[in-house]
């Protein structure tokens, strides 16, 4: 669901806490892409800026290719590991998850 709402092969995502963020140019709007999944996209260019999910409901995601300095973001893991595009090789040392971290 990551790839097909951002549009490229791979979604890179940053939590925060979810009171600790605040838009502050506009006001996204939002698409339910699942039953709990809340995805927010700029209503002027339409870039995705944030995933929110009802069953984490302290924490917000949002898209590192969003932020105004996406290479201060360092990645720590990779989730749904097994669902890449074939040409995709994540071939570094960090956890690698089928789907997400164990709790
Ligand atoms: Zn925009």
């Amino acid at each position: 669901m990551c790839r097909r709402c951002s549009g490229a092969a791979l979604a890179t995502f940053v939590g925060f806490p979810k009171q600790a963020v605040e838009f502050t140019h506009g006001s996204p709007t939002m698409y339910h892409s699942s039953s709990t999944g809340r995805r927010r996209y700029c209503r002027q260019c339409g870039s995705s800026l944030s995933y929110y999910d009802e069953n984490d409901p302290n924490s917000l995601w949002l898209t590192v290719g969003s932020l105004d300095h996406p290479g201060e973001v360092n990645p720590t893991e990779h989730w749904y590991a097994t669902d890449t595009v074939e040409w995709i090789h994540m071939e570094d040392d960090l956890p690698h998850y089928p789907e997400y971290p164990p709790a």
